[in-house]
Order: structure tokens, then C-alpha cells, then sequence
């Protein structure tokens, strides 16, 4: 069934002549057979979203229904992959056509060649449901791989066999109830558009380590949560990303880079391979599934490649896996649902977006969630959405970062003032929020020290205070505060120094797990203690602020993590030794 182009509008392209297409069918459009999808038909008129470059395509020209809506392949090869929005593998597509992406390429999304050694894990006369781990593949050496029933098939195992295939080959067969033989491969497809099925979904209870202090301490984010990063053009909204791709404790990381610069993905690729993961020691490729949709590439596409990258995220969630997927950024992504509703002329909403943004991004967001997976055996899986919003000019009041606040529940707002003083993460401590603190405080008082969320209660109090007392100190100086209220500008600024500011770029500083972060807010928080009851002992704060003990604490941060606890309580024995020194010295 062909029909013919009667219009072509940059990455839209309407045809007529397809009665029998269906809305968001596949199709190949032209001699060159780019890949569209259909976005809306009225009568036998389908209107397009052509994921390749239309240039040189005119009315007249063929398109050509597939019948089936698109749909990503999910099986062993897709860690280590890097692939474009609609999960062509660049790798693939540079074999056959050099540097430049060429028009209308097909290259499968997963190795047809290879050969991987599948062993199962059900016998003949098992009974399947959807969802049921039949068997396992050694994808690679960082995630063992299950093999899972599609979802919608259900039966008896009657045949099943171990050994080296490639993903088409059959390695299992379920009869059905209605007794038909369904053959089952390492390989299934899904339609991207339409999210993964589940048994139930959870509240998230556990949070998700990133080794970022300011985040993990301050604002966590949980497994099966989401976020935003909302930041104006250098405040680091990229380099954040990038910290929680390589070190959220989590099985798998999706990552798309859509339609912001092509030199940020390259770094991505050179730098990834290079970086071990910390919990394994394994390369952080070998649990990556890189989708990159630069700004030079195909806009439309870059609408399609967070649905790819989420169905493919859900589908490791399906196995049981933690899996986090980033998205940077959605703003690029509204975009490019602004530019096509734009050339569909629909009614355009707020700064012509149309008004159907808000739902789409929630439909994204939605995706993600702690669940019982189907397949009867109650294992549980967790996908992590974070989005990363580039406001233009910072400006939060635009709809893609309002519609954004509105369905996520975790906001690190970055701050161009903070970046501006070098102050990185440059996360602002002020506005930003988690909706997940509350239930996350029983997990930390278990699995971290009770100590922990207190002090982060106390630290931020602290925080808060300071924003207050700066706006006094503005208005009638710095000599109408109060010794107490000094000590707690001092305190603030050394949380903000010596705990909140992390270098990404420094071996020692770029990861920090849970238990370092909460001796060094308690190495903080003490010195805040003894130096109040000092000060009250008629102590001067510069004497205080000159201990070598506090200058210590500065440089905790570098401390080596195999004694790092040690070495913190001997900073607090130290620093009470020299603050007591003071404060005897003082009444004597
Ligand atoms: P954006 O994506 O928001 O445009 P980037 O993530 O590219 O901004 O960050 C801009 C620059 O800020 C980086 O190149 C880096 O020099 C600096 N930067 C950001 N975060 C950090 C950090 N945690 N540690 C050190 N430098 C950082």
C-alpha cells in the first residue's frame, strides 16, 4: 500500500493516499526510504514526522506504510551501544556509510552476528507468564542479562535449550492455552510510545547514592523518583548529569543526550569507556546505553529518542535491575514538539508550545517508578527519570521548567550567581527541594547513622539562617551581629566550602559516599558546638577561626577513604583539645 507526498515541510511531510495507515505507524517515505512516523491522519491524509533530513523530497513522492507503530528491539547488545533517537546504532551506520549520517540507512538496532550463550533457567512443563526469566545471558561482565517471556504470552514451557545464539534464533518455545507454539528468542519489540507493563508500583524508600554531597545529603532523590535539573546555559546542568550517570548506584544507566551540543557527547563517548565504575571496578560502558541526538542532527528525531531511551530503560527495570535514566535536555525536546505542532498548525499555547507539552512530559516522568515486575516471581525493579531543563536566559517562569515542577519531585535549581563565584555543584540550596526527604529518613537512620539526618536538619537551619543574617549585615553591617550570629555565618560558610562544593573534576572529591558525607557534616557541625560554648567562655572568634584543627577540616575532603572515619575523630579530639586550650587560657 503506497501513497504519494503531496506537501513537504521541513521534517513534516503530509501524504495522501494511505487510507488504510494507522496513527503512529512507521513508514518509509521516498526513494530514499526515511524513517517517518505518522502523527495524525484525517481521511486518507496522513501527516508525517520524517526522522531523517527531507531535503530533496517533493509531492509526487512515495510512502509506504510498514503496518507497525515504533518500536525498539530490546536484547543482549544493547549495553556498551551508542545509538540515535530512533535506536540506529552509530557504530553500525558509520560501517556502512563513513562519517556523515546517511539518509535512510537500516541498520538493526541489535547485532544480528552475534552469538551470545544463553543458559536457562526453566525446564519443558514449566508454566510461563509474561515477564517470566526463562534464562540468563551474560550481556556483559558488569549485568547478567534475563531473558524474559514477551509480556502478553503466557503457557508451557516445550521446548528450551542452552547454548551459543545469535538474538533471532529460537531458544525457547511456549504453547499457549489455546495450544498454539509461540517461539521465543533472546530478542523482543516494543512499541516506544506505549510504557512497559507492571504488576504494582511502589513509594520509593531507598535513595539513590550519587556520591554528590549537596544531593545526597541536602536534596536525595529516590530510587524510582524523579528530578530536574534546571539551570541557564554554564551553570552545570551537564557536568551534574554526567556526575549521576557515572556514579548513581544503580544497575543501569540510559542516558540521552538530545539536541544539545555534539562536543558535550563527545566527551560522553571518550570519557566513559575510560571511567571505572566504583562498586565494580569495571569500565562505566558496560552498564551504559548511550542515546545521542546532537543539535545538528534531524530535530524530530530528538522527540522520539526519549521514548527510545525509556522503553529501553523499563526494560531492564523489567528484569529487576535499578535503573536510572538522564535526559539532557528536555527543553531541546519540547523544542521539538513545538517545531512539528508548529508545522502541523495546531493551536499554539503558552510561547507556542502546544498544550499538549505539559502532558507529554508527565507521560515521560510517569515511566519511571519502583514496581513489582510481571512475571510472577515479585522481584522488583526501579526506573529513576532525571531531566535536565534549559530555561532560556535561566528564566524558571517558562513552561517547559513550570510544567516540568509541576510533575517532578525532586528540583536542584542551579544558580548562574553560584556558578558565576565558582561555587560548583552549583546547586542553590535555597529553592531547591526534595519530596522524597521525608521518606527516605528511616533508611539513612538505619543505613547511615541516625546522626546523619539530623545533622542535615541542623545544617541546613544553619544555611538558612545565613541567607537571613546576610541580609542584615547588608543593611546596618557586620558589627550589629551578635557573637552567636558570627559563629553561625562562619559555620555557613564552612558548610559551603568545605561540604557543598564538590569538584567534579578531582579524583578525591568527585565521589563521596554516604558515611564520608556524614562525618564531615558532623566534623562540622562539632566545631559549631565547642566554639558556641567557647565563645559564650569569652573565647574571640578569630582565635577560634586560627585553630589548626579547623584548618583541617578544610582539607577533610581529601582525606584517604580507607581511614577516613579515623581520621575525622582524630580532628574532633584535636580540635576539642585546641578549643578547650582557648577557652582555659580565656578564664585563667
Ligand atoms: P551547562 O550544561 O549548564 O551549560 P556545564 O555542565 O557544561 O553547563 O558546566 C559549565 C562549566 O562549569 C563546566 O565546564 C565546568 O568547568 C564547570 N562545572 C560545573 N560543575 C562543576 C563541578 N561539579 N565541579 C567543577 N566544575 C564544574
Amino acid at each position: 500500500m503506497s501513497g504519494r507526498i503531496i506537501k513537504v515541510s521541513g521534517p513534516l511531510v503530509v501524504a495522501e493516499g494511505l487510507p488504510e495507515a494507522n496513527m503512529a505507524d512507521v513508514v518509509r517515505v521516498g526513494k530514499q526510504q526515511l524513517i517517518g512516523e505518522i502523527l495524525n491522519m484525517t481521511g486518507d491524509k496522513a501527516s508525517i514526522q520524517v526522522y531523517e533530513e527531507t531535503s530533496g523530497l517533493g509531492p509526487g513522492a512515495e510512502v509506504e506504510t510498514t503496518g507497525m507503530p515504533l518500536s525498539v528491539e530490546l536484547g543482549p547488545g544493547l549495553l556498551e551501544n551508542i545509538y540515535d533517537g530512533i535506536q540506529r546504532p552509530l557504530e553500525g551506520i558509520m560501517a556502512i556509510a563513513g562519517e556523515t549520517i546517511a539518509r535512510g540507512v537500516s541498520v538493526p538496532a541489535l547485532d544480528r552476528e552475534k552469538k551470545w550463550t544463553f543458559t536457562p533457567t526453566v525446564a519443558v512443563g514449566d508454566e510461563v507468564v509474561g515477564g517470566s526469566v526463562i534464562g540468563t545471558v551474560e550481556e556483559t561482565t558488569a549485568l547478567l542479562h534475563k531473558i524474559m517471556v514477551p509480556p502478553n504470552i503466557s503457557g508451557r514451557i516445550s521446548y528450551v535449550r542452552g547454548g551459543d545464539f545469535t538474538v533471532e534464533e529460537t531458544v525457547a518455545k511456549v504453547t499457549t492455552a489455546r495450544g498454539e507454539d509461540v517461539s521465543i528468542s533472546l530478542m523482543q519489540k516494543w512499541p516506544v510510545r506505549v510504557g512497559r507493563p507492571y504488576n504494582q508500583k511502589f513509594t520509593p524508600e531507598k535513595p539513590l547514592g550519587s556520591g554528590q554531597r549537596i544531593i545526597d545529603t541536602f536534596f536525595p532523590l529516590a530510587k524510582g523518583g524523579t528530578a530536574a535539573v534546571p539551570g541557564p546555559f554554564g551553570s552545570g546542568k551537564t557536568v551534574v548529569q554526567h556526575q549521576l550517570a557515572k556514579w548513581a548506584d544503580v544497575d543501569v544507566v540510559v542516558y540521552i543526550g538530545c539536541g544539545e551540543r555534539g562536543n558535550e557527547m563527545t566527551d560522553v563517548l571518550n570519557e566513559f569507556p575510560e571511567l571505572k565504575d566504583p562498586r565494580s571496578g569495571e569500565s562505566l560502558m558496560k552498564r551504559t546505553v548511550l542515546i545521542a541526538n546532537t543539535s545538528d542532527m534531524p530535530v524530530a528525531a530528538r522527540e522520539a529518542s526519549i521514548y527510545t531511551g525509556i522503553t529501553i530503560a523499563e526494560y531492564y527495570r523489567d528484569m529487576g535491575y535499578d535503573v536510572a535514566i538522564l535526559a539532557d535536555s528536555t527543553s531541546r525536546w519540547a523544542e521539538a514538539l513545538r517545531e512539528m505542532s508548529g508545522r502541523l498548525e495546531e493551536m499554539p499555547g503558552e510561547e507556542g508550545y502546544p498544550a499538549y507539552l505539559s502532558s507529554r512530559l508527565a507521560q515521560f516522568y510517569e515511566r519511571a517508578g519502583c514496581v513489582e515486575c510481571i512475571g510472577g516471581d515479585g522481584r522488583k525493579g526501579s526506573l529513576t527519570a532525571i531531566g535536565a531543563v534549559s530555561p532560556p536566559g535561566g528564566d524558571i517562569s517558562e513552561p517547559v521548567s513550570q510544567a516540568t515542577m509541576r510533575i517532578v519531585k525532586v528540583f536542584w535549581g542551579l544558580d548562574s550567581a553560584l556558578a558565576y563565584a565558582r561555587h560548583f555543584p552549583a546547586i542553590n540550596w535555597l529553592n531547591s527541594y526534595s519530596l522524597y526527604l521525608h521518606g527516605l529518613r528511616s533508611w539513612y537512620d538505619d543505613n547511615v547513622s541516625p546522626a546523619f539526618m539530623k545533622c542535615r536538619d541542623k545544617a541546613m537551619a544553619m544555611l538558612q539562617s545565613e541567607a537571613e543574617l546576610q541580609e542584615i549585615v547588608k543593611l546596618v553591617g557586620m558589627d550589629s551581629l551578635s557573637a552567636g550570629d558570627r559563629l553561625t555565618l562562619e559555620t555557613a560558610k564552612m558548610i559551603r566550602e568545605d561540604f557543598l562544593q564538590q569538584n567534579a573534576f578531582v579524583d578525591y572529591d568527585q565521589y563521596f559516599p554516604f558515611d564520608m558525607q556524614c562525618s564531615l557534616l558532623q566534623l562540622i557541625l562539632r566545631f559549631d558546638e565547642l566554639a558556641r560554648v567557647a565563645i559564650a567562655r569569652g573565647v574571640e572568634m578569630q582565635d577560634l577561626l586560627d585553630i589548626p584543627a579547623k584548618e583541617k577540616i578544610g582539607r577533610a575532603k581529601a582525606l584517604p577513604v580507607e581511614t577516613y572515619a579515623q581520621e575525622c575523630e582524630a580532628i574532633m579530639d584535636q580540635m576539642a583539645v585546641e578549643i578547650e586550650a582557648l577557652a582555659g587560657g580565656e578564664e585563667q
